[in-house]
């Protein structure tokens, strides 16, 4: 092996052997979700044959000779040598994710924040910007608009239901189109190629936060998505165990395209990206996911699609059951056939756009006294835990807001929104009926 590709292996793939990625070997290819997440192989073999990962709980890692740790800070030698930078059970829950996204590569960091911090500070420098939705993630708004703004990273918010509109915010400073696959609460969805596109067209890197439609219905890749995003908190955790995220990198965006990753394109190719992540940014950040965090979240991809199927199942049933409600002024949900969002659901999510739906009652007293009555679904803020979960997000996450702003956003004071767990429908039907009465 010459020196520079040693040197790549211990920066982006650490010790994972090429060999080892079930996805790429022609009898996985065709498998369902479940059964790939399942056979994923480790990167080494375990002494004790284990079936589940270990946590290994170690710090630091040793080496055999003064000679080899040196070959390793070198660049020569992949091996893990501090968790901070690399774990080998964090590694597992990476080469898991990219296994079964099919990505050129995959990097896990402490949480969806993180993800998104690391990922447009990797992209960008002072006096750069990005083109980003308008409706975002709460803390992702306030990450662009109040702690990246900080540092000279601008962010121009658009209206993605009008991607012509897009390009008129593009300059030639601009690094990046962002977006949300489904946005949350309002519940929209922008058309993925047509930002493609557009992000072509500029020579622009498209970024994508998955979070709600996880990588079992939304094959980002597909879509013309270069870099994509997830808080695996929520459905990717096993139901609410852990915080963490993801950065997955399909391998489609020419980094000579942008100022920032030219020079780690010329040393490290196609792993540009990852590479300046992990070394400038990942690692010297050190938001870090912790190997106790990476084995709930390698046990949580494994039931990822049976929990993601009984959600999606239980939304509809849900949204169908509240549209036929004489007490309920308005359901949205982009996979119920009245929403407007239906064929891009239908398009890009397989028509399971998440699991997520709101619905308006008359008034804000009417839905407080509703939500109080519950006796099933359960008052927090979360999202995709196993347990349903209601939010009025009007008097709660955007409450630092006015009035008009949240007008703006469609935030209004009659709706709600419901995270739909993996109970039994019946039970959660019985539990809005009882509560609406
Ligand atoms: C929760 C969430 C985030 C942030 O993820 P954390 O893991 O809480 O940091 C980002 N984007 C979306 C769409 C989310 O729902």
């Amino acid at each position: 092996m010459k020196a520079d590709q040693i040197s790549k292996n211990i920066i982006v793939f650490s010790v994972f052997k090429e060999e080892n990625i079930s996805n790429e070997r022609p009898t996985m290819k065709r498998k369902s979700f479940t059964t790939r997440s399942l056979n994923v192989p480790y990167a080494k073999n375990d002494p004790h044959r284990a079936l589940s990962m270990p946590i290994y709980n170690s710090v630091a890692f040793e080496f055999e000779t003064a000679e080899d740790i040196a070959a390793n800070f070198r660049g020569e030698l992949p091996a893990h040598a501090y968790s901070r930078s690399g774990n080998p059970t964090v590694e597992y829950f990476e080469h898991k994710l990219k296994a079964l996204t099919g990505a050129h590569q995959a990097l896990a960091v402490a949480s969806g924040m993180a993800a998104i911090s690391a990922t447009i500070m990797a992209v960008s420098k002072a006096g750069d910007n990005i083109v980003s939705g308008k409706n975002l993630f709460g803390h992702t708004t306030a990450l662009f608009a109040q702690s990246l703004n900080s540092f000279g990273l601008e962010t121009r918010f658009a209206d993605l239901n009008f991607p012509e509109k897009i390009e008129k915010l593009i300059d030639e400073n601009t690094r990046a189109i962002y977006f949300e696959t489904v946005t949350n609460p309002q519940l929209e969805i922008a058309d993925i190629e047509k930002l493609s596109a557009v992000a072509k067209k500029h020579g622009l890197l498209l970024i994508a936060d998955s979070t709600v439609t996880p990588p079992v219905s939304f094959h980002a890749a597909s879509f013309g998505v270069d870099v994509e995003l997830m808080s695996t908190t929520k459905f990717i955790s096993g139901g609410a165990t852990s915080v963490g995220g993801a950065v997955i990198d399909y391998g489609t965006y020419d980094w000579t395209l942008n100022p920032n990753t030219r020079e780690f394109s010329e040393r490290f190719g196609k792993d540009a990206f990852i590479a300046r992540l992990r070394k400038n940014y990942f690692r010297n950040f050190g938001a870090c996911m912790s190997p106790q965090i990476a084995q709930l979240q390698i046990a949580g991809l494994d039931i990822l699609e049976l929990r993601f199927e009984r959600c999606y199942q239980n939304t509809m049933v849900l949204g169908e059951f509240l549209l036929k409600h004489k007490k309920v002024a308005r359901v949205d949900y982009p996979g119920l056939p009245s929403s407007p969002y239906y064929r891009l659901a239908l398009k890009q999510f397989e028509g399971k756009p998440g699991a997520i739906l709101t619905f308006d009652l008359e008034s804000q007293e009417e839905c407080f006294r509703f939500m109080n009555r519950l006796k099933i679904i359960r008052r927090a803020t979360n999202l995709n835990d196993n347990k349903s979960l209601i939010i009025h997000p009007y008097s709660t996450i955007y409450n630092e807001f006015t009035e008009l702003q949240r007008a703006e956003m469609g935030i209004r004071n009659t709706m709600m929104r419901l995270s739909v767990g993996i109970e039994g429908a019946d039970d959660l039907m019985e539990d809005i009926e009882q509560a609406l009465s």
